[in-house]
């Protein structure tokens, strides 16, 4: 509940944010809602900024500038976002009641529209499960099915008895396999079940505890040490809870911390009862467990983990692999892309996604991103003799590479002690990365391009730059973020954002590739929506050198058979 408030309004003040920041004016705007129930149509202002942040929570008619509340007004009536002469974005939800933003914007052009058709578009899942402006209020601190505190007045009554510490126990109480239950009896069953126990913790534990429910399957609680403790929340759950006429006995799991050793923040010793109430779950189901502080936070982990990275580069344990990169025209393999991979010595795979942040904010991705290129450039050679003409080899950097002062001069050492052809070469780049230091990545970029390298903007569609922006940076291509080619067929919105990125890409004269593509419904949507290229598990997986030589053999190599590219990979 609450978490949908904060993400609603932090959507709709990131949407002025986004808005302004893509249209290159001044942050001022307003964002609309409309209300819940037939009997209250009231659309009001969810963010305001500028000019108009006194209008903050204001219904939408008390709007004392007409061309502001009529342009709003439109754009909620029609459902369609209004492009002249005023603009005002139209964002639908699933319940059919849309939100409204205005910005003072000057004419657009029709690619600013097709820009801006992408955004609302992707800003409308962000606003999916949108609950009613006046729902919202009551939701800010009310769970809605159990009727008692939810997460965020839970953090703030912590915090009120943060002042006077000593003696009190904050234990999250969380209910073992309740996905599983939920999924074999029924969401209703599921329902059932947590309001008859959050009935018998209250009545077991008294009204000297602060009850509340924290996330789906768990209960905070707040109290005297002498009641918030592991024997008597094991006594709660002793009996057989009365669940729809049928007596369950169900196994609970808790983390306890003592507010007087811990954190002095409600949301940070939320977090240490969580680490306790993981570590409890790792033991055994049913188990309770106090927070320590060795248990270590976050921030430890993450130390453990950056330096077992750093250990694996030196011994050599990172290695790359590759997923070839086809035609959605023919089939045919244009290339691939270079993936790092990181095996620890007990032969698990940690996920880049883990790893590469950790790796960006140590610099350490400097060296292990000049390892990645140098092996891709020496397989890209490789399968250049093999008879693989053409083929490209896209390679993924970071932010930190390209801050690099040797970055360039790196690049083109590379190129020329691997031999490649320059142009053969394609860097991915982020779009956030291009926004975050404009400057720096043009100048940069301009260096790239003349060793003859080029470049794609990766996870398109996730971070918002603007026309100019994407216009100077000119990129050869975009790449579809695979959030969008998911969306296809199964969303809301069902692949308009990759139909809108593919028409922005053509419209901007570039190449456009759709990632993570798994199903050939998906495929033949983005062939009729004129998408270039693809790359996924429907063609083929990322695989290590040798196997994608194997798999170029006998695949659909440069002129190979279309049908040929849907056999599981090699
Ligand atoms: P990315 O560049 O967007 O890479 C595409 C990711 O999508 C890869 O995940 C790939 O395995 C995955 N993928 C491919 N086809 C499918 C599919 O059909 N379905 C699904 N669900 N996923 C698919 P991976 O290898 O885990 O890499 C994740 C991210 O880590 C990459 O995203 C990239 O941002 C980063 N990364 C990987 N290697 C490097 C590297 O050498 N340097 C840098 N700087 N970043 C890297
Ligand atoms: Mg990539
Ligand atoms: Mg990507």
């Amino acid at each position: 509940g609450a978490k949908v408030l904060h993400r609603v309004l932090n959507t709709a003040k990131g949407v002025i944010i986004q808005l302004c920041a893509l249209l290159e004016i001044r942050r001022e705007g307003l964002v609309c809602a409309q209300a819940a129930t037939p009997e209250d149509d009231t659309a009001r202002i969810i963010a305001a900024a500028g000019d108009y942040a006194a209008l903050m929570h204001r219904p939408l008619h008390e709007v004392d500038v007409p061309h502001v509340r009529q342009a709003l007004q439109r754009c909620l009536e029609a459902r369609a976002s209004q492009f002249g002469p005023e603009l005002a974005l139209y964002f639908a939800s699933s319940g059919g009641r849309g939100m409204a933003a205005y910005v003072d914007a000057p004419r657009l052009g029709g690619l600013e529209r097709h820009l801006l058709e992408v955004f609302c578009a992707s800003m409308s899942v962000g606003f999916e499960n949108v609950l009613l402006y006046h729902q919202l209020q009551a939701l800010a601190y009310l769970d809605p099915l159990l009727h008692i505190p939810n997460r965020n007045r839970f953090i703030e009554l912590i915090d009120t008895h943060l002042r006077e510490p000593a003696g009190v126990t904050m234990a999250v109480v969380d209910v073992d396999d309740f996905a599983g239950i939920n999924q074999t009896l029924g969401h209703g069953f599921g329902d059932a079940l947590l309001q008859a126990l959050g009935t018998r913790l209250g009545e077991h534990l008294g009204p000297g505890v602060v009850m509340a429910r924290v996330a789906a399957d768990s209960f905070g609680l707040l109290g005297p040490d002498a009641v918030v403790n592991p024997a008597r929340l094991a006594a709660a759950l002793a009996a057989p809870l009365a669940v729809q006429g049928q007596g369950l006995r169900i196994s609970a799991t808790s983390g306890l911390v003592r507010l007087g050793a811990a954190s002095p923040q409600g949301a940070e010793l939320l977090k240490d009862a969580h680490i306790a109430l993981k570590q409890a779950k790792q033991r055994h189901r049913g188990a309770a467990h106090y927070f320590t502080a060795a248990m270590g936070t976050d921030a430890r982990e993450r130390m453990r983990l950056l330096r077992g990275l750093r250990e694996a580069f030196e011994a050599g344990r990172l290695f790359v692999v590759y997923q070839p990169l086809v035609s959605l025209a023919d089939g045919r393999t244009l290339g691939t892309e270079a993936l790092l991979r990181w095996r620890t010595d007990e032969g698990q795979f940690v996920p880049p996604d883990q790893f590469i942040p950790l790796a960006e904010q140590s610099r350490l991705i400097v060296p292990i991103g000049e390892f990645v290129l140098r092996s891709a450039c020496h397989q890209l050679k490789r399968l250049h003799d093999q008879g693989h003409a053409g083929l490209r080899m896209a390679v993924n950097v970071s932010q930190a590479q390209f801050r690099d002062p040797g970055f360039v001069d790196m690049l083109a050492r590379a190129l020329r002690e691997t031999g490649v052809e320059a142009h053969a070469v394609e860097l991915e780049i982020t779009e956030s990365m291009a926004a975050e230091d404009f400057e720096l990545m043009m100048s940069v970029l301009a260096e790239v391009r003349r060793t003859g390298v080029s470049v794609a903007i990766d996870d398109f569609g996730t971070g918002f730059s603007s026309l100019s922006l994407l216009r100077q940076l000119g990129a050869d291509r975009l790449k579809i973020d695979r959030a969008f080619v998911h969306e296809i067929g199964s969303g809301a919105l069902r692949g308009t954002i990759a139909r809108m990125v593919i028409e922005l890409g053509r419209g901007l004269d570039m190449q456009v590739i759709a990632e993570g593509v798994e199903t050939q419904a998906q495929r033949d949507a983005l062939r009729e929506m004129g998408c270039h290229e693809a790359q996924g598990y429907l063609f083929a997986r990322p695989m290590p050198a040798g196997a994608l030589e194997t798999w170029l053999q006998g695949g659909p190599a440069a002129g190979g058979p279309e049908t040929a590219a849907a056999r599981p990979p090699g």
